[in-house]
């Protein structure tokens, strides 16, 4: 055990991965003190949420909570929320936080998440989703009969905004740099049926579009593009990714390369100091390097492989990254790293309720997306995760991927 029984554990935010570590501090029988500390105002809640259920007016907020506020206390967790650490002392062991505070530390965990990248070009008004406080700003917006919005960024938040705002009524134009919708987790049929998914319900998608620049007209945003297009919407998403926030721990003197260095073992460049979740960058399980998953299924494995580590009782962390979105009523699924392979085979109809899309890399899994087929999503996950070799003959026609993993095991 790196920290002492009767120590303490400072927990830098409440999101998922934070959260869960405080959690599973408790659960493996830590019997010190743990302080749970967040910048959002509101107790730890589902911030998948953010972009699909709490952008629907009738939505009550507290259905979101990750866990009723009474959890926290029960579990002696001293969540403190509305409050962000400053700085990093890791010499003295100690954090600064914003409202004047300090506290001392036996280990640190770092789960400060990221922030909403901004455009580069200002933009009036313009909405960014994070937390419970932007669903709520954004969705009085959504309430306006017949308005019309405009979201910038095809991405997870972009496509899953646009199906919520058009199915609440709204009339929805997607702007995507890229090329495709989704370009970062989903190969291109996947894309392409998405993307007719949103257009048949009257989602306008326009491709290949470099904001240069906004004003307002008539108390509505006109959003001008490099080849001179031009949209006018009542009100604008700005969602094109997002910056880990790892500024202390640079500050702090941690290594970090766009999000915050950790070893499978969630331990910084800094001993006593961990982190965990979007913005921790960690050894890829499955491929050379260190990458940062900003999914919430890894944020919470990755704060739970957090605290064990805290607790000297862990084993390397190897789960392989995976996601899904829910848009207009069907959930697809992503494991592994779809769009990294060389060789896609789809069985199925991307755009249907069931369809497999495997990526190979040689006779390796290297990434699946899939809806309708849970079962074989999580035996993906296993074959990604081991890189056995797969039989061909097993991946031609209809597709039994549990038998597959089956074969392989
Ligand atoms: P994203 O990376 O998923 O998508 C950003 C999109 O914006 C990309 O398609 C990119 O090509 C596009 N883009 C970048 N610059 C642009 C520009 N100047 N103009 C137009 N388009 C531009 O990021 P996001 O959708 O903003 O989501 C933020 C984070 O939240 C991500 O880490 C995401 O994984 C996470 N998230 C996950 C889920 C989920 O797992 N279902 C849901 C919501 C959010």
């Amino acid at each position: 055990m790196t920290v002492p029984a009767t120590g303490r554990v400072v927990i830098a935010g409440t999101g998922i991965a934070g959260a869960t570590a405080a959690e599973t501090l408790r659960k493996r029988g830590f019997a010190g003190e743990i302080v749970l500390l967040g910048a959002d105002p509101a107790p730890p809640y589902r911030r998948p949420m953010v972009s699909k259920e709490l952008l629907a007016a009738s939505f009550p907020a507290e259905k979101a909570l990750l866990r009723p506020a009474t959890a926290w206390p029960e579990l002696r967790i001293d969540l403190r929320t509305g409050v962000r650490v400053e700085a990093i002392d890791p010499d003295a062991a100690r954090v600064a936080l914003d409202d004047g505070t300090e506290l001392g530390y036996d280990a640190l965990l770092l789960a400060t998440g990221g922030r909403p990248r901004t455009l580069g070009v200002p933009i009036p008004g313009a909405f960014t989703l994070r937390d419970r406080h932007d669903a709520v700003a954004l969705r009085d917006v959504l309430a306006r009969p017949g308005v019309e919005v405009a979201v910038v960024g095809g991405g997870l938040i972009g496509t899953e905004v646009a199906a919520s705002a058009q199915a609440g009524g709204a009339r929805v134009t997607i702007l995507e740099a890229g090329p495709r919708l989704l370009d970062r987790v989903f190969p291109p049929p996947v894309s392409a049926a998405l993307e007719q998914v949103h257009r048949a319900r009257g989602v306008a998608v326009h491709t290949g579009v470099a904001v240069t620049g906004a004003d307002t007209v008539s108390g509505c945003t006109r959003l001008c593009s490099a080849d001179g297009r031009e949209w006018i919407a009542d009100a604008v998403v700005v969602a094109v990714g997002m910056t880990p926030n790892d500024e202390q721990a640079r500050a702090a003197g941690l290594r970090v390369e766009d999000g915050i260095v950790v070893d499978e073992f969630c331990r910084t460049s800094v001993p006593g100091v961990y982190a965990a979740g979007d913005v921790a960058r960690f050894p890829d399980p499955v491929h050379v390097g260190h990458v940062r998953v900003e999914h919430w299924n890894h944020a919470q494995s990755h704060g739970a492989a957090a605290a064990a580590a805290i607790l000297g009782e862990a084993a390397p962390y190897r789960e392989v990254p995976w996601c899904w979105t829910t848009q207009y009523g069907r959930t697809v699924q992503a494991a592994g790293r779809p769009g990294a392979g060389a060789e896609l085979i789809v069985d199925g109809d991307p755009g249907a309720d069931a369809f497999l899309a495997l990526t190979l890399a040689g006779d390796r899994l290297v990434g699946a997306v899939a809806a309708g087929r849970p079962r074989e999503l999580r035996a993906a996950r296993t074959l990604i995760g081991t890189g056995a070799g797969l039989s061909r003959a097993l991946l031609t026609g209809p597709i039994d991927l549990v038998s597959v993993a089956a074969a392989a095991a």
